[in-house]
C-alpha cells in the first residue's frame, strides 16, 4: 500500500487530474502516479490535503481526519475495558499465554472506517493519533495497563511491511507509549513466516494460522520483563496470544495485550 506521498509543484498540478482519464492514453504522466493509483492514490491524496471527514465526508473547518461531530461519536463509544480471565476471551481456542487484554473500543461502523484507513489507506499519522487518543482514555479513566516496561508493536512480515511502507500497530504503540512516557521496542520479536490474513478464519483456524509465527530475537533481553503487546485490533486474540507465547517462552515476566478494538463480546453464544 502506498503511503502518503508530500506534495509539491508538479506533484499538486498531477493531485488535481483525473487520475482515471490521465491513464486513458496509456502514457501515465509520473510512474509513481501508475503505482499511486492501483493502491488508491485518492485517499493518500485526501490524506495529505484533507478536505473533509473520513467518516461522513462533511467538510471541515478544523480538526484532523474527522469533523468534530464524528471525533465526538468515536470519543463517546470508547469503553475502554481491560480482562484478565479466560472466560472474557470465548474465542481463543487453546491456552492463554497473556495476562490481560486491554482495548478502548468494541468494534462499530466509525472504528471500523478508521482502522481500515490506518491500515490500507496510508493513514500512520492517524494511528499515531488514535493509539494517543487510547491512552489518554485508559489514563483518564483509571484503568491500570499493568506498568509495563516497554511497549512491543506485534511486528509485520517483512514482505508485508515493505508493501505498506510501515507497521500499523508500531504507529498505535507509539501513541500509545506517549502518553505513559514509555519506551516502543520494536526490536524485540520477528514475524518469521507471513501469515494468511486471518479475515475468515475460525478461532482455532487462527491459533493454528500464526502459531509459531513469531520469535523472540533475544531472549537474554526480554527476560523478566512486563511487556505490552500492541496490535490494531483483537478478534479472537491468536496474533496477540502467540505473541505472548513467545514473549514468554523467552522468559517474559508478564505480557498485557492491548489493541484498538474488540468484538462485541456476547456472553451467551458468541459472534452472530
Ligand atoms: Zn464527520
Amino acid at each position: 500500500m502506498i503511503r502518503p506521498v508530500p506534495l509539491h509543484g508538479d506533484m499538486k498540478a498531477a493531485s488535481r487530474l483525473d487520475i482515471q482519464g490521465a491513464f486513458r492514453f496509456g502514457k501515465p504522466l509520473f510512474s509513481w502516479v501508475r503505482r499511486a493509483a492501483a493502491a488508491g492514490l485518492r485517499d493518500s491524496l485526501d490524506f495529505a490535503f484533507p478536505r473533509s471527514c473520513l467518516i461522513c465526508g462533511e467538510g471541515f473547518g478544523e480538526g484532523r481526519w474527522l469533523c468534530p461531530a464524528c471525533w465526538r461519536r468515536v470519543l463517546e463509544s470508547a469503553e475502554p475495558a481491560m480482562h484478565r480471565d479466560a472466560e472474557d476471551f470465548p474465542y481463543l481456542a487453546g491456552e492463554q499465554y497473556f495476562d490481560g487484554l486491554a482495548a478502548c473500543w468494541e468494534f462499530n461502523p466509525d472504528l471500523e472506517q478508521i482502522i481500515h484507513r490506518i491500515k490500507y489507506s496510508g493513514m500512520e499519522k492517524l494511528g499515531r493519533h488514535l493509539g494517543g487518543l487510547a491512552g489518554r482514555i485508559f489514563r483518564e479513566a483509571e484503568i491500570s495497563v499493568a506498568r509495563p516496561d516497554a511497549v512491543v508493536p506485534v511486528p509485520l512480515h517483512p514482505v508485508r511491511r515493505r508493501e505498506r511502507g510501515y507497521n500499523q500497530s508500531e504507529r498505535i504503540a507509539e501513541g500509545f507509549a506517549g502518553i505513559y512516557g514509555l519506551p516502543v521496542r520494536g526490536d524485540l520479536i520477528d514475524r518469521r513466516r507471513a501469515t494468511k490474513t486471518q479475515t475468515g478464519l475460525t478461532g482455532e483456524e487462527r491459533q493454528v494460522n500464526v502459531s509459531g509465527a513469531f520469535r523472540v530475537r533475544r531472549p537474554e533481553a526480554v527476560r523478566g520483563l512486563s511487556l505490552l503487546v500492541v496490535d490494531d485490533v483483537v478478534t479472537t486474540g491468536a496474533t496477540l496470544n502467540a505473541c505472548a507465547r513467545a514473549l514468554k517462552e523467552a522468559g517474559a515476566g508478564s505480557v498485557t495485550g492491548f489493541a484498538l478494538a474488540r468484538p462485541v463480546l456476547r456472553k451467551a453464544g458468541g459472534p452472530e
